[in-house]
C-alpha cells in the first residue's frame, strides 16, 4: 500500500470510529422512547424522530466508510466503481468516500433540451 493510500486508510479508520461511536450515542438515546401521549406536537416526540433520521443518516454514512476502506484493502480504492477511471484526486481530498469518478456520479442528464 502506498504513503498516499495509507493516509487515505487512516482517515477513513478515524471517521469509522467516530461514526460507530455517533451510532451508539443516537441507539443509547433512541432507548429512552419518548411517552407518546395524546398530545400531538410534543417536542419529545420530534427530538426522538430527529434522532432516528440521525440514526439512519450514521448507518448509512458507517457502510459507505466500510465500502471504501474494503476498496482500499482490494486496490480499487480511488478508481471509479463505474468506469474503472481513476478518480481526481482532489475529489477523493474533499470526498474521500467518493466511489465514482466525477463524471459517473453525475445524474445523467436529462433528454431534451430547452
Ligand atoms: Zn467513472
Amino acid at each position: 500500500m502506498t504513503d498516499r493510500m495509507q493516509v487515505f486508510q487512516e482517515r477513513l479508520q478515524r471517521e469509522l470510529e467516530e461514526t460507530q461511536a455517533r451510532i451508539a450515542q443516537l441507539r443509547e438515546r433512541l432507548e429512552t422512547k419518548a411517552d407518546y401521549g395524546p398530545g400531538r406536537g410534543d417536542p419529545a416526540i420530534y427530538q426522538w424522530e430527529f434522532n432516528l433520521a440521525l440514526l439512519e443518516r450514521a448507518e448509512a454514512q458507517m457502510r459507505e466508510v466500510r465500502a471504501a476502506l474494503a476498496r482500499l484493502e482490494n486496490g480499487t480504492y480511488g478508481m471509479c466503481q463505474k468506469c474503472g477511471r481513476p478518480i481526481d484526486d482532489e475529489r477523493l481530498e474533499f470526498l474521500p468516500l467518493a466511489a465514482y469518478c466525477i463524471r459517473c456520479a453525475q445524474p445523467p442528464k436529462k433528454a431534451g433540451r430547452l
